[in-house]
């Protein structure tokens, strides 16, 4: 049976193929008397034996596709499952209480998993992490229930999930996956943010894909449209095909443009920059002529893996990136970890609301350790081209201020040392908490550049998670409101004679952009797959008729008011 689903649009393009399933298997069972205890082990051991075959198979993998440190992963769970500690434990609870298999596995492992967790050492934490998820491949192969294997698809694949978490994503074999389609999500979700910087068309915030695919189904991701079609005829396959090319085709006329400066249609000009979120993202800022990079989520650095990554790895990734852009901008955002985006082994409690909690600078002024190596790592890049550091979430100017001091003081140490650092770097912020736009005047006599980061900016000033698609609506980036506060924020800063940018998913906005032209917005950063389609878009405006739609807009009651109103202008 052929069916549609409804989702958000999360990145451009159509994906056809088979579906696999990334989900959470359900491994709940019941205690049980044992009598044959000995046919039991045995039963165990087959559990153990088959999670061994497998797990040394992903390595392998993992070793081959992914490298040495993702392989080192599997290493450790092989480890675990060889070690008599653990699995003389649960033989003789299988033996002594005459309980299943299942029991005695997850009563043992639990109490080495909380036992390891309580201790004051990273090691023995990630031991903790690397139990867990042995037990969890161990007890489905004891349920007969399926564990989803990303790292060993070997055929073109759909991803069909709940959610995708960056580090997930980061574990997805580019070369196989297609394009994915979640339950959950909006279009400033990470895993949405994640697709475009990949390339592969995705639909979020389905509510039930996960419900209504089994693996192998034939699924199209219509990442135009935000639909999703399962197991469609024929007739649909082939009309999607014919999409499929003509958006090619769109492409290619746009490709034209890589070499193209952007300039409006009255000879303004504007910078357009990437988002990127590792130095593997840097080929699609060049292929879509990226000016700069606008902004470099380094948080992806620090997920997907067991344990921080050190000074030296940062120092390679930022160097990287600031070589391969040869000179132009690049801004790279200091760490961003708290929301949707969780670091499993720092440990932090769960909050009630992630998003306005213990998250970006607040972390770091906290962990100053983490926060120091990190800006160590990016002072000692800053010669290799470039660079302009941004610090995140900034909610008032006592906290820029000391994060600029902490920035100061490693600066003049690693320069005491005889380290050389790059004579000026811009030190900015971005402004994605209203109370920073209101007061963007006063920051601006401090900060050199602002880069609004309007996909917590909206959810903040509409009080709306990002993440709950039943209250997506209030995305409403046309809204008067946040248009207000943009502007207050450019026009704060040209006073001043800095440059304000914007960084969140608003910035490759079709409807957005002519006002954000007209508001004199200086750097657009954004997917760089939208690059191109911007270019193209704003080659065509003229920015004295974009201040006087600005000039409009702004006056106007609604969202909905803005959208038509700018429609009536492109189209003309
Ligand atoms: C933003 O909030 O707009 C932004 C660019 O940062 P992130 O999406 O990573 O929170
Ligand atoms: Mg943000």
């Amino acid at each position: 049976m052929s069916s549609i689903l409804k989702g958000v649009a999360a990145s451009n393009g159509i994906a056809i193929a088979k579906a696999y399933r990334l989900v959470e298997p359900n491994l709940s069972f019941d205690k049980k008397s044992i009598e044959d205890t000995a046919e039991e082990v045995t039963r165990f051991q087959q559990a153990l034996s088959t999670s061994v075959s497998e797990l040394e198979a992903i390595r392998d993998k993992a070793r081959e596709d992914l490298g040495e440190d993702k392989a080192a992963i599997f290493e450790a769970h092989l480890l675990v499952l060889s070690d008599p500690e653990l699995i003389t434990p649960i033989e003789d609870k299988i033996n002594n209480d005459q309980v299943n298999a299942e029991y005695a596995l997850k009563e043992t492992a639990d109490m080495f998993v909380t036992m390891f967790e309580q201790m004051d050492n990273e090691y023995m934490k990630e031991r903790a992490a690397d139990i867990r998820d042995v037990t969890k491949r161990v007890l489905a192969h004891l349920l007969g229930v399926e564990i989803s294997n990303p790292s060993m698809v070997t055929e073109e694949v759909i991803i069909i999930a709940e959610d995708l978490t960056p580090s997930d994503t980061a574990q997805l074999n580019r070369q196989f996956v297609k394009g994915f389609t979640t339950d959950i999500g909006g279009r400033t979700s990470h895993s949405a943010i994640m697709a475009r910087s990949m390339e592969i068309p995705a639909v979020v915030g389905t509510k039930s894909i996960t419900s209504s695919v089994e693996n192998g189904d034939t699924v199209i991701v219509d990442g135009l449209n935000g639909e999703v079609h399962i197991n469609p005829t024929q007739e649909v396959i082939e009309e999607y095909k014919s999409i499929h090319a003509k958006y090619e085709e769109q492409k290619a006329e746009w490709a034209k443009l890589v070499n193209e400066k952007t300039v409006s249609a009255d000879d303004h000009h504007v910078e357009l920059a990437a988002n990127i979120g590792t130095p593997k993202d840097l080929d699609g800022v060049q292929n879509n002529g990226g000016e700069g990079v606008g902004l470099y989520r380094t948080e992806f650095l620090y997920m997907g893996r067991d344990e921080l990554p050190t000074e030296e790895e940062q120092f390679d990734s930022y160097k990287k990136v600031l070589e391969g852009m040869k000179g132009k901008p690049v801004v790279v955002r200091t760490l961003d970890i708290g929301g949707d985006k969780e670091l499993p082994y720092l440990n932090l409690p769960k909050e009630m609301n992630p998003f306005l909690g213990f998250r970006a600078i607040r972390l770091c002024l906290e962990e100053q350790e983490i926060f120091r190596t990190q800006l160590r790592a990016l002072l000692r890049a800053s010669t290799y081209g470039n660079l302009k550091i941004m610090f995140p979430m900034i909610s008032n100017l006592n906290e820029f201020r000391e994060a600029k001091a902490i920035l100061e003081e490693e600066k003049k140490s690693l320069q005491e040392s005889g380290v050389e650092v790059a004579e000026k770097i811009e030190v900015g912020i971005m402004v994605e908490i209203p109370s920073t736009a209101v007061m963007a005047d006063i920051f601006a006599k401090e900060v050199d550049f602002f880069s609004v980061g309007t996909n917590d900016l909206i959810q903040y000033t509409m009080a709306a998670d990002r993440m709950n698609e039943r209250v997506s609506y209030l995305y409403q980036p046309y809204n008067p409101a946040i248009l207000r506060l943009v502007k207050m924020v450019i026009d704060a800063a040209h006073k001043e004679g800095k440059w304000a940018g914007m960084c969140g998913e608003m910035a490759g906005d079709e409807i957005a952009i002519p006002i954000l032209l007209g508001l004199g917005l200086d750097e657009f950063s954004m997917s760089a797959t939208s690059i191109l389609q911007a270019r193209s878009q704003i080659r065509r405006l003229n920015k004295a008729d974009m201040e006087k739609l600005a000039e409009e807009v702004l006056q106007l009651d609604t969202n909905e008011a803005v959208m038509e109103a700018v429609k009536k202008v492109i189209s003309e």
